[in-house]
């Protein structure tokens, strides 16, 4: 079968004629790859930041956002039937049986690091034709979400920091109460960093529980992502117009970040500027660089002096697929115009170079494995 992998050893991307996975136990299924988001996390494993074969393996598949067709279930895989469409999950226990997150399926927040990870991390990935899993894995997703599912993925890194906020809210008193009718974010005010997809994905997310949503970005308005942003009830301040400093005094209060630039900076800054009772949610992941002054004093005694909660979150559980699944279906009803436009190429597997090593243009591109 045809596969996109990365050599380490030399460094190259090719596409490859890789052996076709068999069902190799009852709970496994077969999927027949129908399409690949590629993500800032897939350019990485491009250049050789990280990725890693699996164990014996020259190379790894890669590619980690994707949407399957089941094509063939195992013995005991009864929850599942060749043709429903499924999301599989990233992330796969660590083997240790001291780790109670991994042996409670909740390898997301696996404690000993040694969890693989599908396309990044020591298993192959879905840039090809064919994949087998344990069905376990795999998230169902309604037919009528067919053209728009390659973005539940990238949509559970908000779903999973959203459940989270919620969990520290719960200990304001009044926290738990939630008025019949009315959403959870009602009254609060939300601001995205970053207007990629993610950023995007996670405003949809906050817009549809009711936050007022800000989408705070470098790229001066107008332009089409800040169209995308008014479009879906949020609005888009440009940090042309306005610097970080004067944004609380522009919109008011900020109650929630959520971070999604991976721009170390502009996260620490936004953090001096964010209100009482505020929770700052960072799903970036920066490189290296040099280190920058921050005003510590002033940071930790906000922290103090007004309740504030920041906390970091990777990957996703199933409860957050589940959610992820249910509120594209809301988001697809809700703004069919913007949820396509999110995806903005889809291009044959033979263009995977350019889209793993151009520049990134767009929201979100897709490799069309099988059509
Ligand atoms: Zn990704
Ligand atoms: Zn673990």
């Amino acid at each position: 079968m045809k596969a996109i992998a990365v050599h380490p050893a030399t460094k190259s991307i090719r596409a490859i004629d890789a052996p076709e996975p068999s069902i190799g136990s009852p709970t496994d299924v077969r999927l027949r790859i129908l399409e690949v988001g590629i993500c800032g996390t897939d350019r990485e494993i491009a250049r050789f930041d990280y990725g890693t074969p699996p164990d014996g393996a020259e190379y790894l598949i890669i590619g980690h956002e994707s949407l399957g067709e089941v094509v063939e279930v195992g013995s005991a895989a009864t929850a599942l039937r060749p043709g429903d469409l499924v999301v599989p999950m990233v992330r796969r226990p660590c083997p240790h049986d001291t780790c109670v997150a991994c042996r409670a399926g909740r390898q997301d927040f696996c404690f000993t690091g040694d969890f693989t990870e599908r396309g990044i991390k020591g298993r192959h990935g879905f840039m090809a034709e064919l994949v087998v899993d344990d069905a376990k894995y795999m998230n169902r997703v309604p037919a009528a979400l067919r053209d728009v599912a390659v973005l539940v993925e990238p949509l559970t890194i908000a779903e999973k920091g959203l459940m989270q906020m919620w969990q520290v809210q719960q200990r304001l008193p009044w926290g738990a109460t939630i008025e019949a009718g009315i959403a959870h974010g009602y009254r609060h005010r939300a601001v995205v960093l970053g207007a990629g997809p993610v950023g995007l994905l996670g405003a949809m997310a906050l817009v549809t529980q009711g936050f007022e949503t800000i989408v705070y970005s470098r790229e001066k308005a107008p332009n089409p992502k800040a169209a995308l942003v008014e479009s879906i009830g949020a609005r888009y301040v440009s940090a042309d117009d306005v610097p970080l400093d004067a944004l609380g005094r522009t919109i008011g209060n900020i109650d929630v970040v959520y971070e999604a630039t991976g721009a170390s900076r502009v996260a620490f800054e936004m953090l001096e500027v964010i209100g009482p009772n505020a929770v700052f949610i960072f799903t970036g992941v920066p490189g290296r660089k040099g280190p920058i002054e921050l005003d510590t004093d002033l940071l930790m005694r906000n922290m103090v002096l007004k309740n504030q909660v920041v906390f970091g979150t990777v990957n996703a559980g199933k409860d957050a697929f589940e959610a992820a699944i249910r509120d594209l279906t809301v988001f697809r009803e809700r703004w069919p115009q913007a949820v396509q436009s999110l995806i903005t190429g889809r291009f044959p597997m033979s263009a995977y170079a350019d889209l793993l090593l151009g520049d990134g243009a767009g929201i979100k591109n897709i490799l069309r494995i099988g059509a």
